[in-house]
Parts: structure tokens; sequence; C-alpha cells
């Protein structure tokens, strides 16, 4: 059943229900409208004339049986603009074995999820997932409709299109959230210890849709925690504490609005949480806590309606996305102030925490890893103990859990493991020259796929446009057609030469370098 008074809304609230975030409904939708303006019974406009048929006439005209060419005649058709014969076929068939007209909206929709779920799987995840519109309505014009334009006028206008959808319909959830009605915000019953602090600002403006968890620094209690934000000196606050020994206190109700995250639009809309940690970095917080903080964001998800936690990792993709009805976002501190906070022992464990607390509210893990492949995150391999020791220190003194490893006969600095690729990634992102593997040590390309990789003793052959690396210059030419040795690797940065040993010759990307 349909739900909604316009094809728009019919199309929006089917898509969201199947699965599809705000994103990727609004990157489809946009496709779509550029496709047949959300019609179902849309006939390609150069047909109408060719074939004599109007919308209407042609859609009668298959549904009866009158004209018997739909399959081959190249005309495109319905929401998605179907064209190519095999597919026209499929959705024929489709429509018919549902009894429904071929212009039959649901049936055309669920015809979408059919393909979609099917040999577009690829898009499909994309669309569950997408954190702008753009990449989401791109995954659709470059892997599914595929139109013969899709140069990048394209590309902008049907994004265009589907930020329009956004705009209205994800973001009109958020209208609704800040009407001022009574909302009806409750506290959680795991609390043991209440004291509530002057310091907060009355009545949140905007529905609970964020968790934001910072690491107190100090092994505090609850208790202790509470009253400290009960000081009107302390001008913070938060809505609670979590102590070292698992107790757990409420400091700002609800309803009101912490001074916690240095940014009023974030604590207007999160729930935020001090826990206790240790003093000095990574401020790691004990097991109890830990314990303690899962229970807790899993029951203010549960009470405001929340079925999935999510952690991007990535503050730019995480502002940019409004959240569904259903989902509950993470987002840090340090995104907002010059501080570390929460730390990086429990930054480290954002993905995790979104995981247990998604698959404890029952809802779908996002993108689970195939067949329990770990991650983790490369920053250098060393032939050298010593220039690893060196390496080790730097990753663990910017807050790293960090370890060595000796594979192949390198010593190997990672961290990880990750269960999810994109938590590497954002680790990846934390400033050193990084690249992804799996635990065995394969290189990862960026779609995932396993990728030879290069170790240090191969001989390698340098691509003819690679520049030195870190500039645009390029090595003398002898060096392109020689046979090169991989003397070292640190991240990206390939040292090479044409020797075994002794002299080297340069340094390169080593995106460069092929293996021979
Ligand atoms: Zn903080």
């Amino acid at each position: 059943m349909l739900t909604g008074k316009t094809n728009e809304e019919k199309i929006w609230n089917y898509l969201t229900a199947a699965g599809l975030n705000a994103c990727g409904a609004a990157g489809l939708m946009g496709n779509l409208y550029a496709e047949s303006a959300l019609s179902p019974i849309n006939l390609q406009n150069t047909f109408e004339k060719k074939l004599g048929y109007t919308d209407a006439a042609y859609t009668a005209a298959v549904d009866s049986g009158a004209y018997d060419s739909f399959v081959r005649d190249s005309a495109g058709y319905g929401l998605a603009q179907w064209t190519y014969w095999s597919r026209k076929k499929n959705l024929l068939d489709y429509a018919k074995s549902r009894g429904k007209s071929i212009g039959d909206l649901e049936m055309q929709l669920d015809f979408l999820m059919k393909e979609l779920s099917g040999g577009y799987r690829a898009v499909l995840d994309v669309l569950r997932t997408a954190t702008s519109v753009r990449t989401a309505s791109d995954a659709v014009l470059l892997q599914f409709e595929r139109p013969a334009d899709q140069s990048a006028a394209v590309q902008e206008r049907r994004a265009g299109y589907g930020q329009k959808y956004y705009d209205k319909y994800a973001a009109g959830q958020q209208a609704e959230k800040g009407s001022g009605k009574t909302m009806g915000y409750t506290n959680s019953p795991l609390v043991s210890y209440t004291r509530i602090s002057p310091n907060k600002t009355r009545n949140r403006t905007h529905k609970i849709d964020t968790i934001t968890i910072h690491c107190i620094v100090g092994q505090w209690t609850a208790k202790q925690g509470c009253d400290y934000f009960a000081g009107a000196s302390a001008k913070s606050s938060a809505n609670y504490v979590v102590g070292k020994d698992g107790s757990i206190g409420l400091c700002v109700e609800e309803k009101d609005r912490s001074w916690c995250t240095s940014n009023a639009a974030n604590d207007h809309r999160a729930v935020t949480i001090e826990v206790a940690s240790d003093t000095s970095s990574p401020y790691a917080v004990t097991d109890k806590a830990y314990t303690a903080l899962l229970n807790l964001v899993t029951d203010i998800c549960k009470r405001n309606g929340k079925t999935k936690l999510l952690w991007t990792g990535n503050k730019t993709k995480t502002l940019a996305c409004k959240p569904l009805q259903n989902e509950m976002v993470m987002t840090v501190h340090r995104w907002f102030a010059n501080k570390s906070c929460p730390g990086d022992w429990l930054y480290n464990r954002l993905g995790d925490l979104a995981e247990k607390v998604t698959s404890r509210l029952g809802g779908a893990a996002p993108q689970p890893s195939p067949s329990g492949t770990l991650y983790r995150v490369q920053t250098g391999a060393y032939k050298n103990k010593a220039n690893a020791d060196s390496q080790l220190a730097k990753v663990k003194a910017a807050g790293f859990d960090t370890y060595m490893v000796k594979a192949g006969g390198l010593y190997k600095i990672q961290v990880g493991a990750f269960s999810k690729k994109e938590n590497a990634d954002a680790m990846a992102a934390a400033g050193f020259d990084t690249f992804i593997t799996t635990e065995k040590g394969e290189a990862v390309s960026s779609n995932g796929t396993a990728t030879a990789s290069l170790a240090v003793g191969d001989k390698v052959k340098l691509d003819s446009n690679a520049p030195v690396y870190g500039g645009t210059s390029k090595f003398a030419s002898w060096v392109y057609s020689s046979t090169l040795y991989l003397r070292e690797l640190n991240g990206n940065r390939a040292v090479i030469s044409t020797q075994k040993t002794g002299a080297v010759t340069g340094a390169v990307d080593k995106k460069y370098l092929k293996k021979i």
C-alpha cells in the first residue's frame, strides 16, 4: 500500500520504508524526475509522435494487448524510462505476474527495488548508506540509468533535483521537530544518582537525533561528575555522566539543552554524555564504564524511537546529511572545538559502539564487512626495526592504539582491527601516510577489493607518468625504462633504486609502481 497524496510523496515514503536513507531516496528521485517527471505512465516524448500514442493511450494499449511491441520498440517508459529490451521484458512480465497495469506506480516501484537488489546491488548499497545526495545521485546516473549524456552538467543537474526532494522531505522532518509541541521527553531509568545542574538552557529547540559522547578527564563516579557540574562555576554540564564504576547520573534532563559540546546547535539536538576517563591521552575508560555507556546509549535510542545508531567518523558527512526518523547519529566535541575530546580511546571505539547498539536495537547493522574481514590501517613497513620503533612511537604519541607486526621480513606498524572498512577509512584520515589492509596483510584498494601488495625488495616498473614523490618534476628518462627495486616503503612513499643495495634513485608514490 502506498501512502501519500502525490506521486512524489508516495515515492518518497515507499523508498524510505524500503530501506533507502534520506540521501539515497532523494538521489534516486532526482534521477526519476529527470527521466519521467515521476510519472509511471510516461512514454519517451520522441516516441509519442513516432508511435502516435499519448502516455495514457500507450499504457492502455500495452495493457489490453492491442500494442504488442512494448519489449522491442526501444521507447523509454515508466518511472525510470526503462528502454533496453530485456529490462522492458522483465517489467512487462512482472506487471503480468502481479496482475497490474504496466503503468501502475506501486508495481513499478516494486520492480525498481527488485532490479536494485538483483543486478544493481552495489547501487542499492550506496542508496542505503549515502552521506550526500550527490553520491547517491551519481551512483544511480552512472551505474543504473546510464543515459547517453552523463556529463558533469547532467550529474550536477540531477543531484540538484534530488537536493530539492531532500530539502523538502528530510528537512520537513526537522521542521516538525521544532514546532514547539510537547515532545514527551523522558529520562533514562538506568540513572542511579540525580543532581540537576543550573548550567543548562531550558527546553531544547530540536528533537533528539544525536548523541555526543565526551571524556570527563578524571576517573570519577557518576555522583562526583554530577556534583561537579552542579556548581555554577563549572559553567558546563552534560545530560548524563557515566562513572568509572558503571554508575549513571542525570545532570540535565533530556528535555533541556546541556552546555557540553561548545556548539549550541549540536547540544539542542544531542543527548550529551560525559564518561569517566584517564587524565591523559588516549583517555581510556574502564570496562564497567564502557558497558554502562553501551546500555545508556541503547536506552536513549529506544526511548527516542531510534532503531539505528550511525557513526561516520567524518564531520562534513555527518553534518551534511539529516538523519531519518529512526536514525540517531553521533558527533564528537573535537569537531566543534580545539579539543581531543572524547579522547582517542573512545573515539576509536565509536564504530564498535554504533554497531553493538544498532544490533541490540534490532536494526540492520550498516554495511557489515564480508565474511568477517578485519581491516587494519598500516602506517609504515620497515626492514629496519629501529625505523619501525620510531614510527611506532610517533603514532602512539598521537594517541592511537597501535602495534607492530612482523610479516614477510618487515616490521609493520598497524592500527585496528576494524570490522567495518569505513571505520578504518576514518582512522586513515588522521594525518599519517596510511593504507588499509586486511588482517592477513594484503593491501585493499579504495573500492574494497584486494590488490597485489608491494613489499620491500620487490622488482618493480615505474609508470611513465609518475612524478617524483611530493612534487611534479619527472625522473630522468632512463629510470622509467629500468627495472627497479623497491627499497623502502612508508605509507604511500616508496623509495626506489636501480640497485638491490647501495645508492637509491628516488622516492615515488607507490601507486605508480607495478610489481614485475
Ligand atoms: Zn567534551
